[in-house]
């Protein structure tokens, strides 16, 4: 019997690494990988369609009064969320999903899907999250100032995660993640099913 993907929610703050460790994941198992809709200008190198919808204001806020996001957030000035279809499709399917999003639309998502996982992801400490905001060169001072503040009140969110994940190095991050996966869905909750086997 076929059975529901499951969700799986990866936040921490700017700079911890979420996307590295997230497209190691992808690549390593088989996730479907939600794109975000966001109203940020798009930085260098990021493409349409792949690491976010860009949209203006306006068509953010169409998307959200129709109902088309399962979750969505103000962060540092710019909205983001995520279109409902793709994730509701692909869990029909039988996929895992990731979603890649800040802690306001994660807590969300878990009043929606009680059974998600939650993950968060930071680096070692404080001056290595500094140094990754700053070497990664795609933020001025002002903004990666703005973003270590608002790292530090998203750590108050880590008692309501499930999981902690250290991210020292990306291979170690994503195998520690892949075993969270793993372990999940061999809960006991996630299999009531199991009994049709023996009847
Ligand atoms: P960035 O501008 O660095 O790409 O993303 C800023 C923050 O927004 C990150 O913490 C990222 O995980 C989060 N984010 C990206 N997409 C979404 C989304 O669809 N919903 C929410 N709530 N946060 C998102």
């Amino acid at each position: 019997m076929k059975r529901e993907g499951m969700l799986v929610i990866i936040s921490g703050p700017s700079g911890s690494g979420k996307g590295t460790v997230v497209k190691e994941l992808v690549q390593k198992e088989n996730f479907a990988l939600s794109v975000s809709a966001t109203t940020r200008t798009p930085r260098t190198g990021e493409i349409e369609g792949v690491h976010y919808y860009f949209y203006d204001k306006e068509t953010f806020e169409k998307m959200k009064n129709q109902n088309e996001l399962l979750e969505w957030a103000e962060f540092c000035g710019n909205y983001y969320g995520t279109p409902k279809k793709y994730v509701e499709q692909k869990m029909a399917e039988g996929k895992n999903v990731i979603l890649e999003i800040e802690v306001q639309g994660a807590l969300q998502i878990k009043k929606l899907y009680s059974d998600c996982i939650l993950v968060f992801l930071v680096p070692p400490d404080i001056k290595e999250l500094e140094k990754r905001l700053t070497q990664r060169g795609t933020e001025d001072k002002q903004t990666i100032n703005r973003r270590m503040n608002r790292a530090i009140e998203e750590m108050e969110f880590v008692p309501q995660y499930d999981y902690i994940v250290i991210n020292d190095t990306v291979e170690a991050a994503a195998e520690a993640i892949c075993a969270i996966v793993k372990a999940e869905s061999m809960k006991s909750s996630r299999n009531i099913n199991i009994k049709q086997n023996f009847i």
